[in-house]
Order: C-alpha cells, then structure tokens, then sequence
C-alpha cells in the first residue's frame, strides 16, 4: 500500500486535488471517500468531475444514493451511502451493476455499505485542520 497525505489549505486545493485523483485513476476503479460532514467530500467529487471535463453541476445524492455521469466516454457514479438504513437496500438499487470494471465508482460513506461493495483501489480520507483541511490517500496497489 502507498500512501500519501496533502494540506488543503482552501476549497479551491480540494478541487485540485480532486482533479488530479481523476487524472490518475484508472476506469473500472473504487474510491472510498471518508471523513465527518463537511470534511469535503464532494468538493473532492467535483473537482474530479470538473478536471475529467463535466461541465454541469455536481449535486449531493444523499437522497438518490446514486447520482450517475458520463465524462469522455467513460461512466462514473457517485454514491453517497449515509443515509442508507441497510446495507441490503443496496441490493434493490442493483448495486452489483454499477461495479462492471469499466466504470470509475466513488463512494462517501462506504462504511454503511460494507459487504456490498469491492474493496477500494483508492481511500481518501479527509478530516479538518485549522481552516483547511488535511487528505489523507491510500492506495491499494502501489505508485499512480
Ligand atoms: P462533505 O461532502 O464531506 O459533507 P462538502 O464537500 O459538502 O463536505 O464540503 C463542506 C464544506 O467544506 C464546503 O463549504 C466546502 O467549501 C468546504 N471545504 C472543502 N474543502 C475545504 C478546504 N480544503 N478548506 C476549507 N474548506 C473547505
Ligand atoms: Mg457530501
């Protein structure tokens, strides 16, 4: 496992560090976004889709669980899982489908989904540090 930490000292070094996350991963890949409310989570998302090219909005799917993109071709899914009461709902939203190796899945609150989801090729970690905000990155399989 690598991993990596990076200060974030402002939003705007979330989306960049968000950008350069979705330069960097492969598609087909699992990311784990974990950290309190507020930590930045879907800051991080935007910039990810922003960097790949998605020009419209980024909105939370903390209600819709899933919120589905396609930026240059390439499928990309956005879970937010905290709201989910059991991990078996995800079943009911055919959550299998969505992991076919060729998508990019990226989900916050992975935690409430354990047992129904892969294992990560990639956990970022945020947590807040004075008024920014400290990422923490591990990668499964080495250098990227
Ligand atoms: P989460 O999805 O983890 O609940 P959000 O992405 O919605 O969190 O972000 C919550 C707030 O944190 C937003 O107002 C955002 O502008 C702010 N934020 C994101 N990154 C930073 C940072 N590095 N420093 C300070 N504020 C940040
Ligand atoms: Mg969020």
């Amino acid at each position: 496992m690598t991993t990596e930490r990076h200060y974030l000292a402002d939003e705007a070094a979330t989306l960049e560090l968000g950008a350069d996350l979705g330069r960097r991963l492969a598609p087909g890949s699992c990311v784990y976004l974990r950290g309190d409310l507020g930590a930045g989570k879907t800051t991080l998302m935007r910039g990810l889709l922003h960097g790949l090219g998605h020009r419209g909005a980024v909105k939370s799917p903390t209600y819709t669980l899933v919120e589905p993109y396609e930026v240059g071709g390439v499928p990309i899914y956005h879970f937010d899982l905290y709201r989910l009461g059991d991990p078996e709902e995800l079943e009911m939203i055919g959550i299998r489908d969505y992991f076919d190796g060729r998508a990019l899945c990226v989900l916050e609150w992975p935690d409430r989904g354990r047992g129904m989801i892969p294992e990560p090729d990639l956990t970022v970690t945020l947590t807040v540090d004075g008024r920014g905000r400290q990422a923490n990155l591990e990668w499964a399989h080495g250098q990227h």
